[in-house]
């Protein structure tokens, strides 16, 4: 009878897998060492706290609303106005299209009157609860018309029905940043002096 020779299993090792040593690979030293490290920080906050310091780097959130976001943050959508004060959006819903969530909303209206923007939102709703923040919205935007501004009050909320951002709520919130110079126009790309 023939008999079949299986090759020995390998397993794939991956680039960035990290390589454990023996040590490691023992596990309940590891968890002694992780065991140690916790009630070190707790040992260490509690003293702080007790002496009137303060100390885990925690947020009193909703009685602290204010601290660093990090550098990297893209902030909440705001809706940019034209002169007369109505939406520069147009409702074509290139930034609901290219949404990845899907959580942009647009009712479109239109005004024949208004020859030179006769299409615009009537409703315009984000919902944060399920937004990832990505941007793609602002990139697709053809008329710059929603931007995302860095300071981001008020975004956490203990139900998630709460987290729609109005249309009204995205004109009329301005950032910090952009009160003293109320959206600038986008810089275009290629033309002359
Ligand atoms: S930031 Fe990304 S996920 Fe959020 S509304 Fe814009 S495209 Fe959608
Ligand atoms: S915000 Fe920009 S991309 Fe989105 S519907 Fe309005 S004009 Fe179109």
């Amino acid at each position: 009878m023939k008999t079949v020779k299986f090759a020995p299993y390998k397993r794939k090792q991956y680039w960035n897998e990290p390589q454990l040593t023996l040590w490691e690979s023992a596990y309940l030293p590891e968890i002694l060492r992780g065991l140690f490290i916790t009630s070190r920080i707790f040992l260490r906050n509690m003293a702080k706290w007790m002496t009137g310091r303060k100390g885990a780097l925690t947020t009193y959130y909703p009685e602290e609303t204010r601290w660093d976001y990090a550098e990297r943050n893209r902030g909440k959508h705001v809706l940019t106005q034209r002169p007369d004060g109505k939406p520069q959006c147009v409702a074509c819903n290139m930034c609901a299209t290219v949404c990845p969530a899907k959580v942009i909303e647009i009712e479109a209206g239109f005004d024949p009157a208004d020859s030179a923007h006769p299409k615009f939102p009537i409703r315009f709703e984000i919902d944060y609860s399920r937004c990832v923040f990505c941007g793609l919205c602002v990139e697709a935007c053809p008329e710059d018309a929603i931007r995302m501004a860095k300071e981001t009050p008020g975004l956490p909320a203990e139900d998630r029905h709460q987290m729609w951002l109005t249309m009204d709520e995205m004109l009329s919130w301005k950032p910090q940043s952009d009160v003293a110079k109320p959206y600038p126009p986008a810089p275009r790309t290629g033309g002359g002096k």
